[in-house]
């Protein structure tokens, strides 16, 4: 690890991955800080059946271990270490690490942010027992494994209907657990939802718990207006109570709307420049490993695209220290 690269990447899943193949393989220095556990969201998932050019599918932490190795291979340097800040300066971004980093800092003409979203989860011990085993938080990625199975959707938002609609088309039946009398989803999602006659809702209630050995067979539910608790039998359980984007590191630098989610313009231009988002980290929406990769892909073109503009020598740069406004210049 130097101390000056031309790119660093922040992240460890499918968008950071992409956007060091890009980089790395345009000649330009790379650094990819990835966190403690590389490797993202696909970690947490079994068998991925929709990422292009796997005919039979490929294990989630696979797909990672070969995008990491194909970073690699162009010279992309990987560091597990944490960010702690950017200090943004027109051609000459400054990265924080946290201790324990082989430097204090690390400088580059350009950033990408990739840090991702994570689920958020019940936080039940048996939640994370059977994590992958029929818990998940994605339908599009892990519905086709419940054909004709009966499973349940934790939530009331636009996720949980999303999430529930997408589920009709293979589990027998979709029974909605939510923990208020209505739904927080916009309407035309709850009209979705309550008119498909596979979808069953259970109202004021909390999933208290899962059970099952090697696979989910049921859960726990707890009527909260009654107090009392039951069984219910199930294959699957689907958890969509929302996601966290990782980006409390960059909150006073980049522009983040309501739900703490990175702002771009034209999907990866955040308001400083030659600083931008890909992936999870700036898409509350698609969330999928292709979408985040090709949000990779174009953050790492327009980086390649920035540091070309960049004045090569003589130039005066100054540091830009406010959030929010686009304020680096070269002079
Ligand atoms: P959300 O709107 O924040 O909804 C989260 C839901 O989970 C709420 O119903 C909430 O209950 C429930 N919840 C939160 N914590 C819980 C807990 N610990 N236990 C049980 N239930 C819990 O999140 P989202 O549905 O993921 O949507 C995020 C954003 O993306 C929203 O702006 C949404 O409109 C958008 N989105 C849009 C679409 C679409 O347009 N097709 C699809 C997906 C997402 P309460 O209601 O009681 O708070």
């Amino acid at each position: 690890m130097k101390a000056n690269y031309d790119v660093i990447i922040i992240g460890g899943g499918p968008a950071a991955y992409t956007a060091a193949i890009y980089t790395s393989r345009a000649s330009l220095s790379t650094l990819l800080v990835t966190g403690d556990v590389p490797g993202g969201q696909l970690l947490l998932t079994s068998e991925v059946e929709n990422f292009p050019g796997f005919r039979e599918g490929i294990m989630g932490p696979e797909l990672m271990d070969h995008m990491l190795a194909q970073a690699k291979r162009f010279g992309t340097v990987v560091e597990q270490s944490f960010v702690t800040a950017i200090e943004p300066r027109t051609g000459e971004h400054t990265v924080k690490l946290a201790e324990g980093a082989p430097l204090k800092q690390v400088t580059a003409k350009s950033v990408i942010v990739a840090t991702g979203a994570s689920a958020q989860w019940l936080g039940l011990d048996n939640e994370t027992r059977l994590m992958g085993k029929g818990i998940s938080a994605c339908a599009t990625c892990d519905g086709y494994f419940f054909k004709d199975k009966k499973v349940v959707v934790v939530g009331g938002g636009d996720s949980a209907m999303e999430e529930a609609l997408t589920l009709t088309n293979f589990a027998s039946e979709v029974i909605v657990i939510h923990r208020r009398d209505s739904l927080r989803a916009s309407q035309i999602m709850q009209d979705r939802a309550k008119r498909n006659p596979k979808v069953r809702f259970i109202w004021n209630a909390a999933v208290t718990d899962v059970f099952g050995e090697k696979f989910v067979d049921g859960v726990e539910v707890h009527n909260l207006v009654q107090d009392t608790k039951q069984r219910l039998d199930c294959n699957g359980l689907f958890v969509a109570i929302g996601h966290l984007p990782a980006t409390s590191f960059v909150a006073n630098l980049l522009k983040l709307d309501a739900k703490g989610y990175i702002q771009t313009k034209d999907i990866v231009f955040t308001n400083i420049e030659g600083i931008f988002a890909a992936g999870d980290v700036a898409d509350p929406h698609y969330r999928q490993a292709i979408t985040a990769a090709g949000d990779g892909c174009r953050a790492a073109l327009e980086a390649e695209h920035y540091i070309q503009g960049l004045p090569t020598s003589g130039s005066e740069v100054h540091t830009v220290a406010l959030a929010g406004e686009k304020l680096n210049k070269s002079k």
